[in-house]
């Protein structure tokens, strides 16, 4: 059965060739365990290794020291989050936040470190930027911001956040699960920021490896505590970066897929992707306003939409569209906060989520799947 990939938002489908070349190559070539020798298959794991962090500051503007390898997403918002929470913090979140984010606040909570509240990100920037300053505290620390939410195409103001957060001397952490690879980032814009970025989505890598990218030289505790190529005798972590939060052997396979996807990515140009994505959405939402009866839910000018019918449960639908070959997700996505947030808290939503790879056919074909099941 040929398949139609719409669920970009869980992870990107099909990889670029050049990426399953890379990752295969590095098995084979970079053989060694990077920083941790001097013989040749070592080496040439570290090369990808920094060539790697090279081609992330580039396109993220910021220095290849500043680039942190971490597991994915979820990883990099935990070192962060926990890395910079004090005793005592209070954390102010959005409520398009995704469970990586919620858990981890909530955990901190939970064992009395911090505090924490939502803002309203809801609205408008401006009525973003007002429940912000209305929910802080003298004790606020730490503000955190989902840059793009996974459920619909909402995109919060980050750059303004981060102005927003400098001026009181708060620290950003911007979930740029969605974003990455698809809306502009420049670590240049959002000073006293922490940003997270999974490999596996819009930047088109394998699964297994994601970035924690720093604005500037921040008080990060590691999450992690083990071996770093250097200061072995040393009791603790080393302070220089990237070491300091990158204890264990680095997914050398993973991140050489991740550099061939960034350099796919920025060959296609992200405005482009973006455009295309958009237009796909576009032509999707107009052929669900003519078959009629779906709600559609939350922005939905961008990559992702959220929909439900009045008739038909999201869990039916999906069902249903994945009996026909044609790929979305169900449900709440990982973001109770996003659904209640929504209105769509008690039945989750039908996403559909498109990438650059997708074509106006795939569009054809999941709104003809949904007239016949409708
Ligand atoms: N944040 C958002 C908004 C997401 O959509 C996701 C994954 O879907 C994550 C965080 C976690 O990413 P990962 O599972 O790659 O760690």
């Amino acid at each position: 059965m040929n398949l139609v990939y719409l669920d970009h938002a869980a992870t990107s489908w099909p990889k670029p060739p050049s990426v399953l070349r890379a990752a295969e190559n590095a098995m084979i070539t970079a053989g060694g365990n990077p920083g941790r020798g001097a013989h040749p298959l070592s080496e040439a794991a570290e090369e990808l290794v920094y060539a790697c962090r090279e081609e992330a500051a580039e396109m993220f503007c910021t220095v290849p020291e500043r680039v942190v390898f971490t597991a994915g997403a979820t990883h990099a918002l935990n070192t962060a989050i926990r890395g910079l929470v004090t005793p005592g913090s209070h954390i102010l979140c959005d409520n398009f936040c995704h469970n990586a984010v919620r858990r981890c606040v909530l955990a901190l909570v939970d064992e009395g470190i911090a505090s924490a509240d939502h803002y309203d990100a809801s609205g408008t920037e401006e009525e973003t930027l007002d429940s912000l300053e209305e929910n802080l505290r003298p004790e606020t620390t730490l503000v955190i911001a989902t840059h793009q939410s996974n459920i619909c195409s909402k995109t919060l103001p980050v750059e303004r956040i981060a102005d927003f957060c400098t001026c009181r001397g708060l620290f950003l952490v911007i979930d740029a699960a969605q974003s990455g690879g698809r809306l502009p980032v420049s670590m240049k814009k959002l000073p006293n920021s922490a940003v997270c970025l999974p490999g596996h989505k819009g930047l088109c890598g394998p699964a297994g490896v994601g970035m924690l990218l720093l604005s500037k030289e921040m008080p990060v505790r590691p999450l992690l505590f083990g071996g770093a190529g250097i200061a072995s005798l040393d009791r603790g972590m080393p302070e220089e970066l990237p070491e300091r939060l990158e204890a264990g052997t680095l997914p050398v396979p993973a991140i050489a897929g991740l550099l061939a996807g960034m350099r796919h990515v920025r060959a296609l140009g992200i405005d482009a992707i973006r455009a295309w994505e958009e237009s796909l959405s576009a032509e999707f939402t107009a052929g669900l306003g003519r078959i009629g009866g779906f709600a559609l839910h939350g922005e939905t000018r961008g990559s992702t939409v959220s929909f439900t019918h009045p008739s038909r449960s999201p869990a039916k639908i999906g069902t249903a569209l994945a009996e026909r070959g044609i790929c979305v997700r169900t449900g709440l996505h990982c973001a109770p906060a996003a659904h209640r947030t929504l209105g769509t808290e008690s039945s989750g939503t039908v996403r559909v989520s498109f990438g650059a790879s997708n074509t106006r056919s795939d569009v054809a074909g999941i709104l003809k799947a949904l007239a016949s099941i409708v």
